[in-house]
């Protein structure tokens, strides 16, 4: 039953191709850019650096307006109504300008992601990350920082704020102390100590990745361009 949706929509993008191609611009586009398979994105990443590369150029695409959307459609849901296997796990803010399957061109059953502002990593964002890698069998578990990030502005300017919302702040805290005032920095030294924070206060995901079944990877997406520049992390 679902053989045939899944057929029309790998016509349309054959005809999409057939269009590029009767226009002459097939040569063109491919000199422009580099050339994606559908059917080799149809197949989950079998490694942790293939999972790595397929979120950096799920994101290049996305830059360069070329997404591929691939798994955004109902036959994808159906597929996996009954088991998931994301091939990456994510820690991202919840600032709503971030949303990460967009961001990195991704699909239904592709990313397992845990949003929180300020990308923090609490014990309860830990215990999701343990499911989405241990248990779920994620490859790359990426902390996703973003600029202008309003958790860590707040944690810098260190004035009263409503509720538990300063309840954040205690793990941001020494990232903004290393940046000195420097803004740009503290986003990038929270992706870093977040990673950081992950393996250190989880076990499970420690011992994948020193089994190498698991890379932590970080970056910081751009609101301003939708790039993701990666962070170095060095987590082991
Ligand atoms: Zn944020």
């Amino acid at each position: 039953m679902s053989d045939q949706p899944a057929r029309s929509f790998k016509t349309s993008q054959w005809n999409r191709r057939q269009l590029l191609q009767a226009g002459g611009l097939a040569a063109l586009a491919s000199l422009a850019s580099p050339v994606w398979s559908n059917d080799e994105l149809e197949q989950p990443p079998t490694t942790p650096q293939a999972a790595l590369d397929r979120l950096i150029e799920g994101n290049q695409r996305f830059v360069s307006g070329q997404t591929l959307s691939i798994h955004q459609d109902l036959n994808r849901v159906k597929e996996i109504a009954s088991r998931q296997t994301p091939f990456a796990a994510f820690l991202g803010c919840a600032d709503s300008r971030v949303p990460i399957e967009l961001v990195f061109d991704q699909g239904f059953g592709d990313l397992f992601v845990t949003r929180i502002a300020g990308n923090i990593a609490s014990n309860e964002n830990v215990g999701s990350l343990e499911f989405g890698t241990q248990i779920l069998g994620a490859k790359v578990l990426y902390v996703l920082g973003h600029s202008a990030c309003g958790a860590v502005a707040a944690t810098m300017q260190g004035t009263e704020v409503p509720g538990q919302i300063s309840g954040l702040f205690q793990y941001i805290r020494p990232a903004v102390k290393a940046a000195k005032g420097n803004m740009e920095l503290a986003v990038q030294e929270n992706v870093r100590n977040q990673a950081q924070l992950l393996a250190e206060s989880s076990p499970v995901i420690s011992r994948m990745i020193q089994r190498k079944e698991l890379i932590v990877a970080g970056g910081v997406y751009d609101l301003q361009t939708g790039r993701v520049t990666p962070v170095e992390c060095h987590v082991s």
